[in-house]
């Protein structure tokens, strides 16, 4: 799934080749959109918030899309092939002259107004990555309900936005918290908090995420994706679960170790 860094790498990657040019191309392949016309708009910004990202045109109107588990957005030369995935699979497509971006299995694609933006993302909690972020209104709403267990709060994008499965997974590794200690009993939550938004930053620009240091494919994770391993750091074996109620529950890896069950 893919975390808040990489939706703002994707926001930057689309602003840089769609922005401050009128689409000559813009297709909405679902049924709810496929009458909607945006060609001859200028693209003013994309922008992410949380895992959304928001394209925002001149004539006042906004397109969002979101990646959920399996979307991306491929940008290619007009004329060369698109390679992200089969026909079917391809939702949006936005173009120039000189860009192609193809969104394959992209979500939750809606057109609002511009000014009404709120209706679609207003219920997120503060953006790890946004120019708003609030460290301490992120700890107040994960305090808000002290007994849940902070593993699925951290998931929850509206206590904070921005953190996925993996970040949740090295997060918690990184702290000593166990994933399934109540918010309310983690130690130091700010410095939770503060680490996240530290992380998803030094890896915002970087095309593969690291949380050990290593940028080596298979070395740049503690925890994550390791059940069954030995721990990095002190070598004791890492175990797995499923937390959250069903049919929202997540898996989560964790070293009994060093992070212990308080
Ligand atoms: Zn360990």
């Amino acid at each position: 799934m893919p975390e808040g860094d990489t939706v703002w790498l994707t926001a930057k990657r689309l602003n840089t080749a769609l922005s401050g040019r009128a689409l000559t191309r813009a297709e909405l392949r679902v049924p709810a959109l496929s009458t909607t016309e945006l060609t001859g708009m200028t693209v003013q910004a994309v922008v992410s918030r949380g895992k959304h990202l928001l394209t925002r045109l001149d004539s006042g109107l906004t397109l969002r899309s979101h990646l959920r588990m399996d979307g991306s957005w491929r940008i290619v030369r007009p004329g060369r092939r698109w390679s992200g995935g089969p026909a079917y699979a391809v939702r949006a497509v936005l173009g120039n002259p000189e860009w192609q971006c193809v969104g394959y299995r992209v979500h939750d694609l809606a057109v609002v107004r511009t000014d009404r933006e709120n209706d679609l993302v207003g219920h997120l909690g503060p953006d790890l990555l946004g120019p708003d972020w609030d460290a301490a209104e992120a700890v107040r709403r994960l305090l808000a309900e002290p007994q849940r267990e902070v593993g699925e709060a951290l998931l929850d994008q509206r206590t904070l936005a921005g953190i996925g499965n993996m970040y949740k997974a090295e997060l918690l590794f990184l702290r000593g918290v166990h994933p399934f200690t109540p918010t309310g009993s983690v130690t130091d939550l700010p410095g939770l908090v503060d680490l996240a938004q530290r992380i998803l930053h030094r890896n915002k620009d970087a095309p593969e995420q690291t949380t050990t240091g290593s940028n080596r494919r298979g070395e740049n994770y503690w925890v994550y994706l390791r059940t069954g391993q030995p721990c990095r750091r002190c070598g004791s074996t890492v175990v797995g679960a499923d937390q959250g109620a069903p049919p929202y529950q997540r898996p989560v890896s964790w070293c009994p170790n060093c992070q212990p069950a308080r």
